[in-house]
């Protein structure tokens, strides 16, 4: 059981066309959390993010706002990089964006080593093309002619000669590794989502645009008139952030496990798996695949005026509480509905008058009525082992039904009575709730690490901490 294998964890990359989405910021928590569990259970870590910067949604943005496209993706990618600190991202981890000279590089060889295997080719074709998923489509996937998930986008019709990805290859090899690793993409039914995709026969895809009409990109090697196709630049990300190809033993933290988002199981959980095997590096070991988060029943959108950015939830709540609203009211696999009602709600009810009372209350007492600090040594802490299956909704509902054990403990025993007449009595108790108090805490570490650090700071100092969250104004 003493396994300390070093652990790699990345999220995907955000596409820098707009600001920072509640849903990344979700992404980013969950695989935070999941990276300071397996540090606790003795690993060495390797936390992965950063911004994927090149394509041509951003292109025309940033031609749109009359900026050098260089300089727009600059400003946007620092907006990314604040958001690490501001959601209480470990510091250590590693930001990576696809303009970095060395990930062009990485980019670049792993292009080369597909080539050289015959799985790049040059041909002539039509494409239908949305703008807004940068994703060429097959007549299947578009409804009325239109892009389900862009309406109100036309599709375009592009022919061109373009180099292809021999993706209709990998069919085989990716059903044989989905078949010897049942649990390669958790939940289950994303598994057999990617499955029956691929079992219905994949397609040869376009991985290069032309550069006269589109320059924003990673050059392809040997061809002056192309640049690669935004995907496939991005996805080498995840092992050139190790240093790969100069390291090509990744110093060890290749393979890894990927968190993603449903609209991106395609590209981490078959054409990435695809390039790797195609270049002869290992799979990733396991991609989580996490839903969407709707508000009032809809999609957020800008035009539906429903957006709940990651930056307003800090303003609102504070970091740690951010953290939390994410990890226990956001499912980990299914779509979920917020609203501001909602999550204020939550908010009160769950840390103003939950977590935060109960340790004002018990501190209190123990400050009063105690000698010293209490003796935590041999406290067992709560069993987090099922975020081994990412189930960070599961383990924060123990949590809190522990939390709200003890308010009924309270409740029912009355220890603030009971020293008028037993003080003994009563000292029992209280040391009975700082003990369980510093479980909830150990427990809350991963998720909440610097609540957790104040309350078991209190218990060492046996002293009531200043208050944890602050009542919303109405
Ligand atoms: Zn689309």
């Amino acid at each position: 059981m003493s396994d300390k294998t070093p652990k790699y964890i990345t999220t995907t990359l955000p596409y820098v066309n707009s600001k920072p989405h509640i849903g990344f910021a979700t992404e980013l928590v969950r695989a935070d959390t999941f990276a300071r569990y397996q540090k606790l259970l003795g690993h060495e870590v390797f936390l992965n993010t950063g911004t994927d910067e090149h394509g041509q949604k951003i292109y025309d943005k940033a031609k749109e706002e009359g900026i050098d496209t260089q300089e727009f993706v600059d400003g946007l990618a620092e907006e990314f990089k604040n958001l690490l600190p501001e959601l209480g991202i470990l510091p250590e981890a590693h930001f990576i964006r696809t303009t970095d000279e060395h990930h062009i590089k990485a980019a670049q060889e792993m292009w080369r080593r597909c080539k050289e295997k015959g799985d790049i080719y040059k041909a002539e074709h039509e494409v239908k093309y949305c703008k807004g998923c940068e994703l060429e489509k097959t007549d299947s996937e578009l409804e009325d002619g239109k892009c389900p998930l862009h309406p109100n986008n036309d599709i375009e019709i592009r022919e061109e000669e373009n180099y292809f990805f021999r993706f209709s290859k990998y069919q085989e090899p990716l059903l044989k590794l989905y078949a010897e690793n049942p649990e390669f993409v958790v939940p289950d039914f994303r598994l057999n989502e990617i499955k029956r995709f691929v079992e219905g026969g994949l397609q040869d895809f376009s991985v290069s645009r032309l550069k006269s009409k589109m320059s924003w990109g990673v050059p392809v090697p040997d061809d002056e008139e192309h640049i690669m196709y935004v995907w496939f630049d991005a996805l080498t990300n995840y092992i050139s952030t190790t240093g790969w190809p100069e390291k090509e033993d990744f110093d060890g933290w290749w393979p890894g496990v990927q968190f993603a988002g449903k609209d991106n199981l395609r590209q981490q959980s078959a054409i990435w798996q695809a390039m790797l095997i195609s270049a002869g590096i290992p799979n990733s070991t396991q991609v989580f695949v996490g839903g969407f988060i709707n508000s009032g029943g809809q999609k957020m959108s800008k035009s539906l005026g429903n957006v709940i950015s990651p930056n307003e939830l800090t303003e609102r709540y504070g970091r740690e509480a951010t953290r939390y609203l994410l990890l226990r009211h956001v499912h980990p696999f299914e779509d979920t509905d917020i609203t501001w009602d909602r999550l204020d709600e939550w908010y009160t009810a769950n840390l103003v008058n939950g977590l935060g009372n109960l340790t004002a209350r018990i501190m209190k007492m123990a400050e009063t009525h105690l000698d010293g600090p209490v003796n935590t040594k041999d406290i067992n802490t709560m069993d987090i082992d099922a975020l081994d299956n990412y189930q960070f909704q599961t383990v924060l509902d123990g949590v809190w039904a522990g939390i709200g054990a003890m308010d009924e403990y309270i409740a029912e025993n009355e220890p603030f009575k009971v020293i008028k007449t037993d003080k003994e009595q009563a000292i029992e108790m209280i040391v009975k709730l700082v003990k369980d108090l510093h479980e909830i805490a150990e427990s809350l570490v991963v998720f909440m690490p610097e609540t957790a650090e104040i309350i078991l700071q209190a218990i060492r100092e046996n002293k009531k901490p200043e208050n944890l969250f602050a009542r919303l104004e109405s």
